[in-house]
């Protein structure tokens, strides 16, 4: 827990969030401010900066935060139609919070990745 992260005090209870999924080291909510008709966040409960900080301590983690995507995926109906998972890394990235989580987009054609 880092007092000062958001998504720590999402965990934590202390900022709402509409909980979609949750294991012991997992936790899904549908992102405040979507950008598709399904828009949803999977962190590790665990405070790790971004994937790359994650995937390097704890790769087990890492590999649950996927395996959570395609759980929470399937229970939104997506994998038919097909949706996006994505990690935004550091400034260039477009990582805002800086907790590492894995964007679920789906619910319309999302096009090609643009830069
Ligand atoms: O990848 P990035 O850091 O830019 O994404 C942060 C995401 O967290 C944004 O999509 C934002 O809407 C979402 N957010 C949220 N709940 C909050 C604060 C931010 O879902 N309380």
């Amino acid at each position: 827990m880092t007092n000062d992260c958001l998504f720590c005090r999402i965990v934590a209870g202390e900022i709402p969030a509409t909980v979609v999924h949750e294991t012991d080291r997992t936790l899904a909510f549908r992102d405040i401010g979507p950008k598709a008709p399904v828009h949803i966040l999977v962190i590790p409960k665990a405070h790790h900066r971004d994937v790359a900080e994650l995937a390097t301590a704890d790769p087990a983690l890492a590999g649950e935060v996927l395996r959570i995507c395609a759980v929470v995926a399937e229970a939104e109906g997506l994998p038919e139609r097909g949706y996006r998972v994505l990690f935004n890394v550091g400034e260039h990235g477009g990582q805002e919070v800086f907790h590492v989580h894995a964007h679920i987009l789906g619910g319309k054609p999302l096009g090609p990745m643009v830069a």
